[in-house]
């Protein structure tokens, strides 16, 4: 373990919301930044490190699992700190671990420790489903996590079962309150709220926010769970649908709306309350001209969107020996390329769908592979 004070200290003494860059941790060599045709800057990566999960979400992977990468297909330690290195002289300030489940990959605490250290990185955040996280929340605090988003889609232990196929609620409220305790500065719950799932828990997720300073945050069920249940098409609650049941439950409470990031378009703090709500309208996609996301999936893939389906082979080039100027190209290219928003991105995959199915198509089946 690195300078664990150090590390605290670098990454809970920045706010996350400032993302222009001090001198002191500004990186020593650095690019222009990573930009658009449209003008859009980015400045945040999300990288998955692992496929693996130990739940099996109804919404994200089947109960057999997806079809994993071998080991040597994902992405290694070296190489993911290499790619935050790059892109922390493009100006990347916001990295965030995802998967998978992160936590199952057993140098985890090792990476986010690493990636603290990198010059130019100012938070360091992690999407976990929480099962592992109390073993590893002091060592992953002291490494420097500054935001930790722990998913969580029922409060009832049946239902827990019926959407992930394993037990555990205990250990995710455990966890919740666990990050809270050891004072991660952003603590969130993500909520895949779902039609005929767990619907009828909005308001008790919300009334998580009366005690707990957390923001809750109802994400729009997604196309990307392996091709289970979203074809159905009975599932989808609306982010605006949402929103007007919120909105309706506390109008007696004078609900106000309340400063979030860039993509939780509504949030809102019931007065009183020790948190924040949050609707992420991650499907109806009015987010798309604030998008500031890279993603990195865990074979190695550049994505430039989450509805894109043209992956840039990043992790093939750094193994044939790219340069860092080849890598930087790399994602200049991606991000030249990238689509005005993901209604058209996915129009695109659409028809290159047609052309040639096989590889794509199976590659973004499942959440668990992109990262969300
Ligand atoms: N295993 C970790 C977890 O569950 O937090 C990290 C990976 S998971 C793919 C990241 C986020 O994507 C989770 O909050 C999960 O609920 C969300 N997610 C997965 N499949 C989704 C889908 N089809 N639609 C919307 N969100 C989804
Ligand atoms: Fe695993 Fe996260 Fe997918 Fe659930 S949402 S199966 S916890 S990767």
């Amino acid at each position: 373990m690195l300078n664990n004070t150090v590390n605290a200290n670098k990454a809970f003494g920045v706010s996350e919301s400032n993302s222009s860059s001090t001198a002191e941790n500004r990186h020593p060599n650095p690019l222009p930044p990573l930009q658009d045709r449209h003008g859009r800057t980015f400045d945040y990566v999300r990288i998955a490190v692992i496929e693996q999960c130990n739940l099996r979400c109804t919404y994200c992977m089947p109960e057999e699992g997806v079809r994993f990468k071998e080991k040597d297909m994902v992405l290694r330690t070296d190489e993911i700190l290499r790619i935050v290195d790059i892109l922390a002289r493009m100006g990347v300030r916001k990295v965030r671990y995802t998967g998978g489940e992160p936590l199952v990959r057993p140098d985890i605490v090792e990476i986010v420790e690493r990636t603290v250290q990198t010059p130019g990185v100012k938070a360091v955040h992690m999407t976990t489903n929480g099962l592992l996280f109390p073993k590893y929340a002091k060592d992953l605090r002291d490494a420097g996590l500054f935001g930790v988003n722990i998913s969580l889609d029922s409060l009832r232990e049946d239902k827990f079962q019926q959407i992930t196929r394993r037990s555990g609620l205990d250990k995710v409220l455990e966890s919740i309150d666990l990050a809270v305790e050891l004072g991660f500065p952003r603590v969130k719950v993500n909520v895949v709220l779902m039609r005929g799932f767990n619907e009828d828990e909005l308001i008790p997720f919300c009334e998580l926010t009366r005690d707990k300073p957390v923001t809750v945050r109802f994400i729009e069920f997604m196309p990307f769970d392996a091709h289970q249940i979203w074809e159905t098409g009975q599932h989808f609650a609306s982010a605006a649908d949402l929103c007007s049941q919120i909105e309706a439950h506390y109008a007696g409470s004078g609900i106000n709306p309340a400063s979030g990031t860039r993509t939780e378009h509504h949030i809102y703090q019931v007065p009183g309350y020790a948190g924040k709500i949050a609707v992420i309208p991650a499907f109806t996609r009015s987010l798309c001209g604030n998008c500031s996301r890279i993603r990195v999936t865990a074979d190695g893939n550049i994505m430039n969107c989450l509805y894109s389906e043209v992956p840039y082979h990043l992790k093939d080039l750094m193994r044939n020996g790219a340069s860092d100027d080849d890598v930087v190209a790399l994602f200049r290219k991606a991000f030249d390329e990238k689509y005005k928003d993901g209604f058209e991105a996915k129009k695109a995959a659409s028809i290159a769908a047609k052309i040639n199915v096989s590889d794509i198509d199976r590659a973004r089946a499942s959440m668990t592979q992109i990262g969300g």
